[in-house]
Order: structure tokens, then C-alpha cells, then sequence
């Protein structure tokens, strides 16, 4: 019988849970080194008590860069097996958490699909599933509605829920005014922002959040304090939208502490490269170093079709200043729900982004695969790089499509291998190259 609610409860009272044991283990740390961060809130182990199957995490800046990835159906892709696929290659590939943002049909048989069958940590957006859950418009549910869906996630063993907490009706003031160019592009934001100006009420997120935190105790759900008001472009990047905002998730965060329940915080969005370091560590001293979950950041507007590459770049530089856990993008962000290859592209941009973050940063053995790598490289030593490869599928074809003509080199410079130069020459050996 276990005598605490939540992980960070289990800390505040010394009890080395198992979820704790094992994540200190895969961090390379002590259970009396990550006790401390758990019980402070700026490690989040995110495991609800009836997500039976899950390997799991910890998530925070001093721990290895964590990697979610978006799936779920929608009205126009709607195939739930497919979208099981890709949940179950994504995992293959190192994804440590799937956000299940269906937006069509009947959520639950998937959502439950997830928590029996998924090691991965499973999130959700409990406001999108409102409007699919009861089949009604959106003026039409009600605060109560909303806490009900918290509620049935919960159950269902959802390990993290995005909540819009921190909007209230101060913001749609503040978006009439302020003339942001892309206004709000949270889809969960926009959808309270929108029931906020239908129904003229506040935030149901925010007015009842007590209720909310009751019930992410019970089944330690945490929450990740969703930033309705990250940019959608850099012209709206560190605004007085986004800042205030911030402000008021740092509040939540301290309450939600307070209740021992978990936090994460979400963070922007479109920002210019020489913003991100400033966004993070403003995040961190604003919500006291709970762990910072960020949406890219998308460095440049300008290249749809590459947003894997733009995300890459701000991810990496983000981990690198504190940020803890990357939600993937796609090359099909901005342009349609991702197939199968976009995933891979997608998990595989954000894999690099969290590593060379991880590298900088001086995580725990972080580097010994690339130095594993120099040393297979130094000997041509192919099936070794392959094995220190994150993708060794693709090196291995690109490798094999374009053979060499000698095979101990590749078809990039062939005779003229520096590495294979210069081995030879520190080793007396003559060197033919014509
Ligand atoms: S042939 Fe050129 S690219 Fe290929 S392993 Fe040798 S030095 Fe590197």
C-alpha cells in the first residue's frame, strides 16, 4: 500500500519510490541526489498511478533533454491503427513521451489503448477532448464539463495534462489591445480564449483550479501549464502577452506545489534566436526552476517544410540555457497532421537538438557515444559507427548506395581519406593514392 499521493509527495517525506529508483538509475544519479529535486519540484516524474505499463522519466534541466512527440487523429486522418503505429515507432526511436491530441470521434478506446500499452509518459489536452467528448459546441459546455474531462483523463492513467490555466479575462483585453500579429495559435488556448468570450465567464481552468489540483493529487497527474500566449511568430516573441502570462503560471506553479502536485510549464513558440536564452532563464526565475516543456522554439517564420530544422536549432540552444523537455515538430508544422516519415523526421531533429543540448550542458555521460563514434571513425570502422549512430538505417544505405571503391573508406573522398592518410603515415606505411 503506497502512503503518499504523488511523486513529489513521496520526496517531501524520503520515501524512495520505485519510479524514482529507476529514473536515477537511468540519469546516472543517486536516489539521494534526485530526491531533493523531485521533492522541490524541479524534477517532475510524470507517472499517474493507473499508467500500470510505464517505463519512467524524470523531467528537468539538469537531467538528460526528455522528447515528446505529437500523434492522435483528426477529422481529416482519422485512422486510430495508423496512428497507433506511429505512437509504437516513435517510442522505437526514442521518444520519452506521446501527446494524444485526437480531435475526432470516440477518444477513449485510444486514449486507454495508450496508458495499457505505451511505456512512454502519455499527455493530453483535456479542453480539446471537451468539445469531441460531449459532442456539443463550445458555448455550450460548462466549467463543470471541463473539470469532468480533467477528471476521466485522469482515470484513464494520463500522466501529464496540458491545462490553460493561466489565461483569465484580463487577456482578452490585453489580445484586443496589444495587436499581436498571429493573436493567440495555442489550439487549447484559443479554444478558452473563444468559450471565455462566448460565455463571458472566467477561465475554468483558472477560476477552479483548485478542484483541478485535487484531482491531479489523487492520481498524480501532473500538469504542464499550458502558454495559451506563445508567440506564433517572432514579431510576438517576450511580449506583454507572453510575460504576463508567465507570471501568472509561476502563481499556479507555487499552488500546485503547495497541493504536492507536479508541474511542468510550457514555453514558447516563435522566438529569434538571440531570445531564446533570455526566455529560459527568465522562465526559470519566474516559476522557481520548475521544469520548462517548450514548443521548439521556431527560430524563423519563413521555411514551412523544414520547421524540423528551425525547431532543432532553437531546442538545442533552449536545453542548452535550462529548458528540460522538447516537444518534437514536424516538417509538416504549419502545413497538416504528419505521416509516418514526418514523425521520423520530426523525432529524429529533436533527438539531435536534445543531445548537443546535453553535451553542452554536461549531462552524465552524455558525450561517451560520440567519443565511441570518433574512435570507430578514427579506425574505419564501420559496423561500430553504425552502432553509435542514432539513425544507423540511414548512414548504413547512404553508405551502401555509394559504395567506395576501397571499402576500409568512403565514396566521399575514396584514396584520398585523410583518416585513412594519416593512420597509414602514423604507422610508416606507404601511402598510394594514385
Ligand atoms: S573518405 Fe573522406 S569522408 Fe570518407 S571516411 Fe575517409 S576522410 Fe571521411
Amino acid at each position: 500500500m503506497r502512503n503518499y499521493s504523488t511523486q513529489m509527495e513521496a520526496a517531501r517525506k524520503g520515501i524512495i519510490t520505485p519510479e524514482l529508483e529507476i529514473v536515477a538509475k537511468k540519469e546516472r544519479m543517486t536516489t539521494e541526489e534526485l530526491l531533493p529535486l523531485v521533492a522541490s519540484g524541479k524534477v517532475a516524474i510524470c507517472a499517474n498511478k493507473n499508467h500500470k505499463c510505464i517505463d519512467p522519466e524524470g523531467v528537468g534541466s539538469m537531467l538528460r533533454t526528455k522528447i515528446n512527440v505529437n500523434l492522435g487523429v483528426s477529422r481529416d486522418c482519422k485512422d486510430y491503427d495508423v496512428e497507433m503505429q506511429k505512437v509504437m515507432e516513435a517510442v522505437n526511436m526514442g521518444a520519452h513521451a506521446i501527446m494524444d491530441l485526437s480531435s475526432h470521434g470516440n477518444t477513449i478506446p485510444f486514449r486507454r489503448k495508450l496508458t495499457s500499452e505505451c511505456p512512454a509518459m502519455i499527455g493530453t489536452v483535456p479542453v480539446y477532448d471537451s468539445v469531441i467528448h460531449y459532442q456539443r459546441d463550445l458555448d455550450t459546455l460548462t466549467a463543470k464539463d471541463f473539470i469532468d474531462v480533467v477528471r476521466l483523463h485522469a482515470q484513464d492513467g494520463v500522466d501529464f495534462v496540458t491545462l490553460h490555466c493561466g489565461i483569465t479575462r484580463k487577456t482578452i483585453d490585453q489580445i484586443r489591445n496589444h495587436k499581436r500579429k498571429m493573436n493567440i495559435v495555442s489550439r487549447g488556448g484559443s479554444l478558452v480564449f473563444a468559450w471565455m468570450c462566448m460565455t463571458g465567464e472566467e477561465n475554468p481552468f483558472y477560476e477552479y483550479y483548485d478542484e483541478i489540483l485535487d484531482i491531479c493529487r489523487e492520481y498524480d497527474v501532473t500538469i504542464s501549464l499550458g502558454d495559451a500566449c506563445r508567440p506564433g511568430c517572432l514579431a510576438d516573441a517576450t511580449d506583454v502577452c507572453q510575460i504576463e502570462e508567465l507570471v501568472r503560471l509561476g502563481e499556479l506553479t507555487k499552488r500546485a506545489w503547495e497541493k504536492d502536485v507536479q508541474v511542468m510549464v510550457e514555453g514558447p513558440g516563435h522566438v529569434p534566436l538571440d531570445q531564446v536564452e533570455a526566455n529560459m532563464k527568465v522562465q526559470q526565475s519566474i516559476c522557481q526552476g520548475a521544469p520548462f516543456y517548450v514548443l521548439g522554439p521556431i527560430v524563423t517564420d519563413v521555411a514551412p517544410g523544414y520547421d524540423h530544422i528551425t525547431s532543432a536549432i532553437g531546442g538545442a540552444v533552449a536545453a542548452m540555457s535550462g529548458a528540460a523537455f522538447l516537444c518534437y515538430v514536424t516538417p509538416a508544422e504549419h502545413l497538416a497532421l504528419p505521416n509516418l516519415e514526418d514523425v521520423k523526421q520530426g523525432i529524429m531533429a529533436s533527438k539531435i537538438a536534445a543531445h548537443a543540448a546535453d553535451i553542452a550542458k554536461g549531462v552524465r555521460g552524455a558525450r561517451e557515444i560520440d567519443d565511441k563514434m570518433a574512435d570507430a571513425r578514427r579506425k574505419l570502422d564501420w559496423e561500430a559507427q553504425w552502432e553509435c549512430a542514432m539513425d544507423p538505417e540511414t548512414a548504413k544505405r547512404i553508405w551502401n548506395e555509394r559504395k567506395p571503391e576501397h571499402d576500409d573508406t568512403c565514396s566521399m573522398c575514396g584514396k584520398f581519406c585523410a583518416v585513412r592518410s594519416m593512420n597509414k603515415a602514423l604507422a610508416g606505411e606507404h601511402i598510394d593514392i594514385l
